[in-house]
């Protein structure tokens, strides 16, 4: 393999040439270098899944230290709902880089926590008396919505469901429900965590939505007591789970009953908030309001920071001093979120994301149709996937979807998997991709199909 002359490029953005351009094999040279870096400097935990050396990214690719141009499907997983380096966001971080870089909120406090908190407040579901509170990572704010929860109803227990993912930390390790990678080997977990099962329809025969959360109560009335229970925490659309869209029902049934039994219902909307599913919120698809919202990867274009937004007497619930962290709601991430929204709204992102969707579920269901592989094809909005399965049985065909992915990767299309089993390739582009890239990388994604 010879070592292409490229320019190292600095300045991503939307201004990129838009387009998939192989000029090595990935990884390339330079890339390589980088990946045998990381082996002796990165500790194996810290998996990749894309073998590249990154130098710039935006509107819908990739671009990598040898010059290839890979189109982004992925997001940094739901992350730059914005694209990479959005120029509001470059503009209003700079401007922030200039002025002060911390101050630690709690010790004195600024205009950006408190625009974002307002945003919040406005932005996610419901008209009632909201507050929110920030910090840095999705699992950060998870636990704190569940600390808030159990101070507000002086109850201990929490119920996550099968398929969950709600991070690596150790409550939220706990939360989460997939054994290998997230938790063999890293317990002992927190107490007082409960499991339900979850309405899955490609894989629960068919119940309804209703039926699903009666089901599901059953369990948490039996195995737990609403008399012990401070929180039920769900992803409106399940993410790493396998982007599982529960039945319609499943998600209102379970909030009236935590509004009749004194549970605060805590909908983590990390993967699926800000624009990616064609509206604010997944919440919003159901008609139903949360007590507590968690957000984090889409609110920031690509800068750290969650959130936690909620009734007012819940969030007012804890003292003083309860909440917080040295960095969280920082004014870097600060100003990026606010650009961000404002990205969102002015650049009509939301209906972007229904366009995309759109093409999406209308080139996946073309695939379905003409490849029983294909078991199910799912999503809202522009967070779409399929479920790949071994036609005869149904059985999760994880080999299947390894070599469909592998596929992309080689071919210049970043594509992400997930499930439980292994088995669904997830589509979270950009919500700033071009149709043509768009197309292009789902033909790829067909053509590995048609190889594999
Ligand atoms: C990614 C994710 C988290 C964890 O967020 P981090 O920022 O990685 O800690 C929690 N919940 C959901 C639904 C997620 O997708």
């Amino acid at each position: 393999m010879t070592l292409v002359d490229t320019p190292v490029i600095t300045a991503g953005g939307p201004s990129l040439t838009q387009e998939r351009r192989l000029v090595t094999a990935i990884p390339g040279p330079r890339s390589q270098e980088l990946l045998a870096r990381k082996a002796e400097a990165v500790a194996s935990g810290v998996g990749l899944t894309l073998p590249i050396s990154v130098v710039a990214a935006g509107g819908g690719v990739i671009v990598d230290a040898d010059g290839n141009s890979l189109i982004d499907l992925g997001s940094g997983i739901a992350v730059t709902g914005v694209g990479n380096s959005a120029p509001r966001v470059v503009e209003a971080v700079t401007a922030q880089l200039h002025s002060f870089t911390h101050t630690c909120f709690t010790v004195s406090p600024y205009e950006g926590y408190v625009a974002v908190a307002e945003k919040l407040n406005e932005l996610t579901p419901g008209d009632h008396v909201k507050r929110s509170a920030l910090f840095n990572s999705g699992a950060e704010a998870v636990e704190n919505a569940v600390k808030i929860a159990r101070h507000f109803t002086k109850k201990q227990a929490v119920v996550a469901f099968d398929h969950a993912y709600h991070g690596r930390t150790n409550l939220t390790m706990g939360l989460t429900a997939k054994n290998i990678p997230y938790k063999s080997g890293f317990g002992p977990f927190a107490s007082e965590v409960y499991r339900a099962p979850l309405s899955y329809p490609f894989r629960d025969g068919g119940l309804s939505g209703a039926e699903a959360a009666a089901r599901a109560i059953s369990v948490i009335e039996k195995q737990v007591g609403a008399e012990n229970l401070a929180a039920i925490i769900i992803e409106p659309i399940q993410g790493e789970g396998g982007f599982i869209v529960p039945a319609a029902g499943f998600l209102p049934a379970i909030v009236e009953w935590c509004r009749a039994n004194d549970v605060v219902f805590i909908a983590d909307e990390v993967q699926t908030g800000f624009a990616r599913t064609g509206a604010w919120f997944a919440s919003e698809h159901e008609g139903i309001v949360p007590d507590l919202v968690v957000t984090a990867k889409g609110i920031a274009g690509g800068l750290p920071l969650s959130a936690v937004t909620g009734r007012a007497e819940i969030m007012d619930s804890a003292m003083a001093g309860g909440l917080g962290g040295t960095y969280g709601g920082n004014p870097l991430a600060c100003a990026a979120a606010l650009a961000t929204i404002e990205t969102y709204e002015e650049d009509r992102l939301i209906d972007r994301a229904r366009e995309i969707g759109a093409v999406l579920i209308g080139r996946l269901n073309a695939l379905r149709t003409a490849d029983p592989r294909v078991g199910d094809v799912r999503g809202r909005g522009a967070m779409v996937a399929m479920e790949l399965v071994d036609p005869a049985s149904g059985a999760p065909d994880a080999a299947l979807t390894s070599a469909v992915a592998a596929y992309a990767h080689a071919n210049g299309v970043v594509v992400l998997t997930c499930g439980t089993y292994g088995n669904v390739i997830r589509f979270l582009p950009p919500l700033t991709i071009s149709d043509e890239l768009l197309i292009d990388g789902l033909s790829v994604v067909a053509e590995g199909l048609k190889h594999a």
